[in-house]
C-alpha cells in the first residue's frame, strides 16, 4: 500500500513511526483520533479511543499507540518530542489554526515534560497557495488581528510547476493565502526553531492523489476522501 509522502525531518527520529497516507485509505488499527470541529482542543490519547469518542482536533500520545487526524485540504500537522518521546496530530484548517490549535498541542507538550526547542513538526499534503483563494475580507480580518504574524499571501496567483492537474481557478476575485506559512510562523511564535519545521508543500488540490480536495470537490463534484495523518512512538 504506498504510504504517501515522506518528511526528511521525521525520518531522522528512528523511534517513530508516521505517514502522511494517501485519501481514501483507513487508519492503521488501535488509532487515536476525535470527532474533529476546527477547534483548539487538544486530547489524550485515550481520550479518544476508541476514535471520535469526544470532540478534539489535536491527539497527544505518550505510548506506543498511533495518534492520528483526518483532512481533506487542511495542515495534518505532526508533533514529535524526542526528550520524552511524545507524538501528536493536529488537524489545523484556517479556523482552528486562527483559533490556537497548533498552540494548544504545543502546550500540552510542554505541560508533559517536552521543550518547544526540543520539538519536530512536520506539516503534510493541505491545499496550497497555488489553489487557496480566500476573499479580502477575511484576509484582511486576520491582518488586524495583533496576535498574529505576519501572513503571507499574493494578490497574483502562484504558478506551482508540481502540478498535475489544473490550479484551482479564481472564484472571487481574492488573493492566494499561504496557510503553511501562517502555521509555520506560528510554531516559531511557540518556540520550536526553524530548522525543526518541515512543510512538506503537497497540494491537495493540484499536486496529490484525485479526490485528496476538499475545495476540488466543491468546484468540480468529483468526490473526495479524508487523509489520515498519523504518528506513532516505536514500540
Ligand atoms: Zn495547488
Amino acid at each position: 500500500m504506498p504510504r504517501g509522502p515522506r518528511s526528511a525531518l521525521l525520518d531522522t527520529l528512528t523511534w517513530l513511526d508516521y505517514a502522511f497516507q494517501p485519501a481514501g485509505q483507513p487508519a492503521p488499527a488501535e488509532t487515536a483520533y476525535g470527532q474533529q470541529r476546527h477547534s483548539a482542543r487538544v486530547v489524550p490519547a485515550r481520550q479518544n479511543r476508541p476514535p471520535k469518542s469526544c470532540e478534539s482536533d489535536g491527539v497527544i500520545a505518550d505510548d506506543t499507540q498511533p495518534v492520528a487526524v483526518y483532512t481533506a485540504d487542511c495542515l495534518p500537522v505532526l508533533f514529535a518530542d524526542p526528550l520524552t518521546r511524545q507524538v501528536a496530530a493536529v488537524h489545523a484548517g484556517l479556523q482552528g489554526t486562527l483559533a490556537g490549535v497548533l498552540n494548544s498541542a504545543t502546550e500540552g507538550l510542554l505541560t508533559r515534560g517536552a521543550r518547544a526547542d526540543g520539538l519536530f513538526v512536520a506539516i503534510g499534503p493541505a491545499i496550497g497557495p497555488c489553489c487557496y483563494e480566500l476573499g479580502h475580507d477575511r484576509v484582511q480580518q486576520m491582518a488586524a488581528r495583533a496576535d498574529l504574524p505576519p501572513l503571507r499571501w499574493s494578490a497574483e496567483q502562484p504558478h506551482n510547476p508540481l502540478a498535475v492537474r489544473p490550479q484551482a481557478q479564481a472564484h472571487h476575485q481574492g488573493v492566494w493565502f499561504d496557510l503553511a506559512h501562517l502555521a509555520r510562523s506560528l510554531l516559531l511564535q511557540c518556540g520550536i526553531p526553524d530548522r525543526q519545521i518541515e512543510v512538506l508543500n503537497v497540494c491537495t488540490y493540484c499536486m496529490a492523489e484525485a479526490g485528496s480536495s476538499y475545495r476540488y470537490n466543491t468546484h468540480f463534484a468529483s468526490g473526495y476522501q479524508s487523509r489520515f495523518s498519523w504518528i506513532r512512538r516505536r514500540a
